[in-house]
């Protein structure tokens, strides 16, 4: 399967996954691999492959993207303490899935932004 795809199928519930959240436009779902004791992916429910495709049509969308985080940053106890987003693109930033996703990370004191600077 290309992993373009697997976001997709989370979505449509034909992966597995933790599923936290759930709308029309959005889902939040925990990360197979933990960074933190709070790591979340919250993405469109709609495809876009990377921030570089989106539109200015995209906007209301994206913010739901960020209103959710906050939301879940709430539920799970982790607003007050601090936590850190993170949306990587293409290969230099790391971006692996190619479906528009956030990070949420949170739980413990996440130290500096980037290793080495
Ligand atoms: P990226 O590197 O593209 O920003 O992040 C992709 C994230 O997806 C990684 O943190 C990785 O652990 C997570 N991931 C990859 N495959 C799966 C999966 O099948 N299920 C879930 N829940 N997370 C996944």
């Amino acid at each position: 399967m290309k992993k373009d795809d697997l976001f997709e199928k989370i979505v449509a519930g034909e992966i597995p996954a933790n599923i936290l959240y759930q709308d029309e436009y959005v889902t939040a779902f925990e990360d197979i691999n933990p960074q933190a004791p709070v790591h979340v992916l919250i993405v469109p429910n709609r495809n876009i492959p990377t921030l570089n495709a989106a539109e200015a049509e995209d906007e209301a969308l994206l913010g739901k993207l960020f209103l959710a985080a906050k939301k879940l940053a709430g539920e799970l106890s982790i607003a007050e303490d601090g936590y850190r987003i993170i949306v990587n693109c293409n290969e230099n930033g790391g971006q692996d899935v190619f479906h528009l996703h956030m990070h949420l990370l949170g739980g413990k004191r996440l130290g500096r932004m980037l290793p080495n600077i």
